[in-house]
């Protein structure tokens, strides 16, 4: 079922998760033993990260530098189907521009539809950790909504090989990123939010946001679309702290903000499991707040503390 369908047949705020593939070696019982806490509070959708190739040298026994290419998490697609399949739940696959050709790309897709997934989210990628900036692969697109574009074709029967006949339409319901705080290339909020307007008028259904520690900045950055004539849902991005670490690691890599109480209360802590306490109780009260403004999803990235966010979610319905 389509992500808009489960919000829109809802009278209610929905629950859905985000988890990553398990690291490469794990097996799919590690990620089972992730999801199991979490199931019980019935997500209508899982969404699933994707994590493209990395390469690092490696230093040979005669000194010399060997090129080698290592994707740590990969199985997204099969991921998707694997959870499906055990939980009776919705998957939303992430789909990125990075690594991938555009016929790559259409293969994944027709993978995704034969799999009977009916979501996706589309997403440029950040950049390889060797490269400063993202570089497209050859023959691959530059910005999501190019992205966007071929699942949009895609879902109106257009194939890349334009003498295909009789072609069969995807019906992907189909979400994209959006920022509160900014995405950290663009210049302003004003030209975020016009790219982000440019990907809904293109045929995004609907809007998942970059974590946030503020919700005000959630209800302005909603503000923002509703003014800009974005009327698709906004689903708030939810993750909690639970490390001394996080003070300076989620802003360096997601380009957020934490508010001033939030990092002195973190600061304060003696230890970790100090500190796993605050962040549940903040992000309790982020959730709560939010459930009474009526958001059509509480979305939570899940990562690290599975127990932490059931919690939560248990105090809250
Ligand atoms: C909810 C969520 C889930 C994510 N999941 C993953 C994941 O699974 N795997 C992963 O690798 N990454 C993931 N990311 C990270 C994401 O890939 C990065 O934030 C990436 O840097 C931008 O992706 P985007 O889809 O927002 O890009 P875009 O929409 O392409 O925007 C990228 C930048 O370019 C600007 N821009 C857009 N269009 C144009 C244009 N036509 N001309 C000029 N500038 C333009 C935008 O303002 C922005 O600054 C996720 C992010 C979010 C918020």
């Amino acid at each position: 079922m389509k992500v808009t369908d489960h919000i829109s047949q809802s009278t209610k705020t929905l629950v859905s998760f985000e988890i990553l593939p398990p690291l490469k070696g794990k097996g799919i019982q590690s990620l089972y033993t992730h999801l199991d806490p979490l199931m019980e509070h019935k997500p209508s959708f899982i969404n699933v990260t994707y994590h493209r190739s990395e390469h690092s040298f490696k230093k040979r026994a005669d000194g010399s530098f060997e090129k080698v290419i290592v994707r740590k998490r990969p199985g997204t697609e099969s991921i998707c189907a694997a959870i499906m399949n055990k939980y009776n739940v919705d998957t939303v696959p992430h789909l990125i521009c990075g690594g991938f050709s555009v016929s790559e790309t259409e293969d994944a897709l027709i993978n995704l539809n034969y799999l009977g997934i009916d979501n996706v989210l589309v997403l440029r990628g950040d950049a390889a950790k060797n490269e400063s900036a993202f570089e497209p692969e050859p023959g691959g697109h530059k910005y999501a909504i190019d992205l966007l574009n071929q699942v949009v074709n895609l879902n109106e029967g257009v194939y890349l090989e334009e003498d295909l006949k009789n072609t069969s339409k995807t019906k992907f319901c189909i979400g994209v990123a959006g920022y509160p705080e900014k995405h950290f290339e663009a210049p302003n909020m004003e030209s975020d939010l016009k790219h982000l307007k440019a990907k809904i008028d293109a045929g995004a259904d609907y809007i998942v946001t970059q974590m946030f520690f503020d919700n005000a900045k959630y209800f302005q950055f909603v503000k923002s679309c509703r003014d800009m004539g974005i009327n698709v849902p906004i689903i708030p991005g939810l993750k909690p702290v639970y490390t001394k670490k996080q003070l300076t690691i989620l802003p360096k890599t997601f380009h957020i903000d934490l508010p001033t109480p939030l990092s002195e209360a973190i600061a304060s802590c003696k230890n970790d499991a100090d500190v796993e306490k605050v962040g549940q109780e903040w992000l309790l009260e982020q959730s709560k707040e939010l459930l009474k403004a009526n958001v059509p999803v509480l979305h939570y990235y899940t990562l690290g503390r599975p127990q932490l966010v059931a919690n939560v979610v248990n105090e809250l319905f």
